[in-house]
């Protein structure tokens, strides 16, 4: 007999991430806890998902939820200034009610797709209250954006307010997201890192990397055209970045594409990998197994509905695993899941299927095969087209 006020739950699979995969097996939730994960024949269960698998709430680690009513509008294009222009141009458009909206879009997105952690970089830390009624995990990265000595003084007086005049969450956590080093002073990168766990764009493509050590390539005319160009204000390297982050309590590098492996990211920094955003762009391969070999952690995120089809960091998980045949499996699903939480200190609470955290999960249908590997019925066969279930807090979103 099960305890009143506990709920066992089975699926095809388990995987719990941070032990093996278990066949059949169920997890035991009390409250909003697990508080246990065992081989099936030790409980039965109240609730059977013979058809699915269940896998930790998935985190997604970088997205930008005010741009998600950009679907299909601003096709990823090189040279990225290109693409950027576009994306600029739409966001001068775009009023304070319309991006509020594009946020409750996205969040219901992420959230059909089984995402329990949510790292949201929003301008003017618009985001927040929406995330904080939300039934997930989040840290709001306030985005400033400033490379000019004046515009980076006004960009830093309103982000350090912002952060001051954060009300007490559990929920969600502030954080800032000083934008790039093309779009920010170097000052910005410097303070935010000191005080708030920090998100940055860092060597997304070769001209950024020509921008801050030479002041030359096609920045130069872009930034020209903004009325911004200020050289002097420019950090001096990917490396120089890179240190200063890892004085925050956490730090986020996204994309990471062009990064050299052995560049010193620090313990509390992830690099955080969008993979189909990568893929859509045409960069090269992306050094996943160099960066791993080197000891660092990647994290995933969707990036935003302006480079990307969905807000589904399985779907990222899936793209990893086919332009990454050499990296296993089990490494991947922790990617999308326990990295991400690690990287937004947030693995204590959630992250795996583990006794003691939280109850956060996500059943996903699978084909009905049976792969030598139980992994690939989540990152290499069809995915069933029938929506997932998710569960945070031990409480069921639907
Ligand atoms: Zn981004």
């Amino acid at each position: 007999m099960n305890r009143a006020d506990e709920r066992v739950i089975s699926a095809r699979w388990i995987f719990p991430v941070d032990s093996a995969p278990l066949p059949g097996g169920t997890i035991t939730v009390r409250d909003n806890q697990i508080v246990a994960v065992l081989p099936r024949e030790d409980r039965t269960p109240d609730e059977s998902h013979d058809h699915a698998v269940m896998i930790p709430g998935l985190v997604n680690a970088h997205t930008h939820l005010d741009l998600s009513r950009l679907r299909s509008q601003t096709p990823p294009r090189l040279p990225l200034t290109d693409w950027l222009g576009e994306v600029i141009a739409f966001r001068r458009k775009t009023s304070g009610d319309s991006a509020l909206d594009a946020v409750q879009f996205g969040l219901a997105e992420s959230l059909r797709f089984g995402t329990t952690l949510i790292g949201d970089i929003a301008g003017g830390g618009l985001s927040w209250d929406a995330l904080a009624a939300a039934g997930a995990w989040s840290v709001c990265y306030h985005e400033a954006l400033g490379l000019t000595e004046k515009r980076a003084e006004a960009a830093w007086g309103e982000a350090a307010d912002w952060l001051r005049s954060r009300p007490d969450s559990r929920r969600v956590r502030a954080g800032l997201s000083p934008h790039a080093p093309y779009s920010v002073h170097r000052a910005i990168i410097e303070a935010a890192a000191r005080i708030a766990p920090v998100s940055v764009h860092l060597a997304e493509s070769p001209e950024e990397r020509e921008l801050l050590e030479k002041h030359a390539g096609e920045f130069v005319p872009f930034l020209k055209k903004l009325g911004v160009w200020e050289p002097t204000s420019l950090a001096p390297s990917w490396d120089w970045i890179a240190w200063r982050c890892s004085r925050a309590a956490h730090a986020l590098l996204a994309h990471g594409n062009y990064l050299p492996p052995k560049t010193p990211v620090g313990a509390q920094s992830t690099l955080v990998w969008c993979p189909r955003t990568h893929t859509a762009f045409g960069h090269p391969a992306y050094p996943l197994t160099a960066f791993l070999a080197a000891g660092h952690r990647v994290a995933l995120g969707t990036d935003s509905l302006a480079s990307n089809p969905d807000l589904d960091v399985l779907a990222e998980a899936r793209c990893v695993r086919e332009s990454h045949p050499d990296v296993a499996n089990d490494t991947i699903l922790r990617m999308a899941t326990l990295d991400g939480a690690t990287a937004m200190e947030m693995d204590h609470v959630t992250g795996s299927l583990t006794p003691g955290k939280s109850a956060d999960l996500a059943i996903i249908p699978v084909a009905d095969a049976d792969p030598a590997d139980p992994h690939d019925l989540l990152l290499r066969l069809p995915l069933p087209e029938k929506p997932r279930r998710t569960m945070w807090r031990g409480t069921w979103r639907d």
